[in-house]
């Protein structure tokens, strides 16, 4: 996978206020129609015909592109490390970074890169749109904008957003807190279990209380990821078979195990004990909940005292998509007992405790 560096001519100012770096990965908001009609990515460097107003924020903008712009469905673990690396190599250069992304999966890319980047004090804001910037009514222009005033946002000479978010329709969302919920309206992203970290209107409000704090010490990458995860999803009715396809996966090392409500599971007791095989295997069981509010609380009920009893880990509120990334990005990095520990920890303001 290559990147390019790509002349957007914005005419910096002979004072910038500052300087962000925009990472063009691909995704609807890059695309244009083609002459049969089909949506296909259009040279980058053409940002400024279709949005004027960048020459106007003052800032220097860099961009660097992949050379192959790609549809967020194709991103995976190489991607985020690519990613993570361009913002540590022009860390010290910019004083924030905007990552345009398909929207499909940039919540999983925002929180891992969440995890990757450790000790990050300065932002990267994620965004996309779900209509190419090439259509009239395409919510591209607002969010980029937007995207680009909070990546240069500073109070008192520091960054007013030190963390990973994704800015989309007017609101600013923790990115290990989000997920996709739509499709075809505009506000594509949620998260139920954090409160928003701004809201744009006429001014940009910041939730400061909700912001995280600039940790101290410099930038730190982890980028060793380990992909032999599976998801195992309950429903009523599921089958011994498919849970043990699951559990049984050669390889696996985590699962991550999306149950009722606070936690729970049925107590069949096959379903216990092929939890509990797998958990004697090695492998690590964390239990998050299919809904999208409240928290796994192992024990609150006796539908889950089971889980806890047999050694199943607790995933608070994660997401599914944070809970997978962390548990790549740790299982890549570390030993199992102190990846088992860290996946307990709120790392990046992922997780309540
Ligand atoms: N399929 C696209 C992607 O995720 C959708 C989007 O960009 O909104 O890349």
């Amino acid at each position: 996978m290559k990147l390019k560096r790509l002349q957007v001519n914005t005419a910096s100012p002979a004072q910038p206020r500052g300087s962000v770096l925009v990472i063009y990965t691909g995704g609807t908001f890059g695309m244009a129609f083609d002459g049969s009609g089909t949506l296909v990515p259009f040279d980058f460097s053409r940002i400024l015909g279709y949005l004027p107003p960048l020459k106007h924020l003052a800032l220097e903008l860099n961009v660097v592109s992949f050379e192959t712009p790609i549809d967020s469905s194709n991103m995976g673990p190489d991607h985020w490390r690519i990613i993570a690396e361009v913002i540590r190599d022009e860390y010290d250069r910019n004083d924030g970074f905007v990552v345009l992304h398909g929207t499909d999966t940039m919540a999983y890319t925002a929180s891992a890169l969440s995890f990757m980047l450790e000790g990050l004090s300065k932002p990267v804001v994620f965004t996309g749109a779900q209509l190419p910037v090439s259509e009239p009514r395409s919510d591209a222009r607002e969010n980029l904008i937007t995207a680009i005033e909070i990546a240069s946002a500073k109070k008192d000479g520091k960054a007013i957003v030190p963390e990973v978010c994704i800015y989309f329709d007017y609101e600013l969302l923790r990115g290990n807190r989000s997920r996709k919920v739509e499709s075809m309206q505009f506000d594509a992203f949620d998260s139920g279990n954090y409160p928003l970290l701004a809201k744009a209107g006429v001014k940009i409000d910041y939730n400061h209380s909700a912001i995280r704090q600039a940790p101290e010490g410099p930038l730190r990458l982890h980028t060793r990821v380990d992909p032999r995860i599976a998801i195992l999803k309950l429903f009523p009715g599921i089958t011994r078979e498919a849970v043990r396809s699951v559990l049984r996966t050669p390889d696996v090392r985590g699962v991550v195990l999306e149950t009722y409500g606070s936690g729970n599971a049925p107590t069949l007791p096959w379903l216990v004990a092929e939890l509990a095989d797998a958990i004697a295997r090695g492998v690590v069981v964390l239990n998050i909940s299919q809904c999208p509010g409240g928290m796994v609380i192992l024990g609150r009920y006796e539908t889950s005292k089971e889980l806890l009893r047999i050694g199943v880990i607790g995933g608070s509120d994660l997401t599914t998509e944070a809970a997978v990334t962390k548990m790549m990005i740790l299982m890549g990095e570390y030993d199992r007992d102190r990846a088992v520990e860290l996946i307990q920890t709120s790392l990046a303001g992922e997780m309540s405790v």
